[in-house]
C-alpha cells in the first residue's frame, strides 16, 4: 500500500492506546497532537516509564486534558528501582487516585502497607506531618479502606488536585531483557519482576484502574496468573504477541490487546488480528518506537492508527469507517471506565 496517501474517513474518530508521548520533545509532541486532532484523534494513552518519566506524562496531560490521558508505571526493560525509588512512585501514583481504595481490598498490597510507602516518601508528594499521621493512624484502624483520602485532600502545592491517573502503564515483566542477557551467557532473574508487577496488579485492583501491560509470550501467561489471582479484568496487553493458547485464554478473561503499524507487515501479527474478537482489540503506535515495512523513515505518529484500523479493516473483511469506530468504541470502552 502507499502509506502517503492518508484518506481522512470522517465520522469517525481514533485512538492512540499506547504511546510514549514524553519522549518526544515537547514542540514535536505538540504539532503531532494538533494533526492527530485534526485526522479525527480523540485521544491518546501516554504511558510513562518511571517517576521522572510520570512527571512529565503528569504534565502534558494537564497541558492538553481529555486529549492526552495519563497513565503510571515502571517498564520492565530496565534494571529494578530500588527499595526508595519504588515507595516514591507508589505514593505519587497514590496521590493521583480518585481515593476509592477499598472497592476490591487485595491481601498483596494492603492500605497499611502502601500508606507506609507513603509515610516514608512524604516529600515526593509535599505531604504534611499531620496528614502522614492521620493517614497511617487510618490505616491501622481500618487497612485497605479510603485510608489515601488525606493524601488526596492535602495541600500538596504545586502538585495540588493534579489529574487522577487513567490507567497504570507501562508495567510488566522484561522478555526482551531476559533474552538479551541469556545471548550473553546470562541469567536474568525474574522473580523481583514478578513481585514489582504483583504490586502494580494489586494497586490497580484496589483502585480500580485499568492496567496497561508489557507481557509477551510465556511471560504473558505469568501476567495472566497474577491478574485472576487479583480479580483483575480490565488489562490491556499491548503490542502482544504469544501462543495460541495463552490468546484463548486471554480471550475468556476479557482481556483487550492492541496493533501497533506493524499489523502491516508482521505475519504473526496479522494471525493473531484474524483470531483475537473484534470487541477485544484497540490501534496503538507505541511511539517514539519506529517501524518498517511501509513505515521506514517515517518518525511514529499517533496518526498511524488511521493505517492500522485500515489494515484491520482489510484483514477482517470490514468496511474502514466501520472498523475505525469499532476499535475507537473499544478504546472508550476500556479507558473510560473510571
Ligand atoms: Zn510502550
Amino acid at each position: 500500500m502507499n502509506a502517503n496517501h492518508v484518506k481522512i474517513v470522517r465520522n469517525a474518530e481514533l485512538a492512540d492506546t499506547h504511546i510514549h508521548l514524553e519522549q518526544y520533545p515537547p514542540e514535536d509532541a505538540a504539532r503531532m497532537l494538533r494533526e492527530f486532532r485534526n485526522e479525527g484523534g480523540e485521544f491518546v494513552v501516554a504511558v510513562s516509564m518511571n517517576l521522572e518519566s510520570a512527571r512529565r506524562t503528569e504534565r502534558l496531560a494537564q497541558q492538553y486534558p481529555g486529549l492526552v490521558r495519563p497513565a503510571y508505571g515502571f517498564h520492565p526493560e530496565q534494571p529494578l528501582p530500588n527499595a526508595t525509588e519504588e515507595e516514591a512512585l507508589f505514593a505519587w501514583m497514590e496521590a493521583r487516585t480518585d481515593g476509592s481504595a477499598g472497592t476490591s481490598p487485595s491481601m498483596a498490597d494492603t492500605g497499611a502497607d502502601a500508606a507506609l510507602s507513603a509515610a516514608d516518601t512524604g516529600d515526593a508528594v509535599s505531604l504534611s506531618a499531620a496528614d502522614t499521621i492521620n493517614a497511617v493512624s487510618l490505616s491501622t484502624a481500618d487497612s485497605g479502606n479510603a485510608v489515601f483520602l488525606p493524601l488526596v485532600d492535602s495541600d500538596a502545592g504545586a502538585e495540588d488536585d493534579p489529574p487522577r491517573m487513567t490507567a497504570v502503564g507501562e508495567v510488566g515483566l522484561p522478555y526482551y531483557s531476559r533474552l538479551e542477557a541469556a545471548e550473553r551467557g546470562e541469567t536474568l532473574d525474574e522473580a523481583g519482576y514478578i513481585r514489582l508487577l504483583e504490586r502494580f496488579i494489586a494497586f490497580a485492583a484496589r483502585h480500580n484502574l485499568p492496567i496497561v501491560l508489557h507481557a509477551v509470550y510465556e511471560d504473558a501467561d505469568i501476567a495472566c496468573d497474577l491478574l485472576e489471582r487479583h480479580g483483575v479484568t480490565q488489562a490491556h496487553f499491548h503490542w502482544f504477541k504469544g501462543s495460541e493458547a495463552t490468546v484463548q485464554r486471554m480471550i475468556a478473561n476479557g482481556f483487550f490487546i492492541s496493533f501497533t503499524p506493524d499489523l502491516l507487515y508482521e505475519e504473526e501479527i496479522r494471525q493473531l488480528a484474524l483470531l483475537y474478537p473484534e470487541s477485544l482489540v484497540m490501534s496503538e503506535t507505541d511511539g517514539p518506537w519506529p517501524f518498517e515495512g511501509p513505515f521506514e523513515g517515517r518518525s511514529t505518529h499517533p496518526s498511524m492508527t488511521a493505517e492500522v484500523c485500515r489494515e484491520w479493516a482489510r484483514l477482517r473483511g470490514l468496511d474502514e469507517s466501520e472498523a475505525r469506530a469499532q476499535l475507537l468504541e473499544n478504546a472508550r470502552r476500556f479507558y473510560d471506565r473510571n
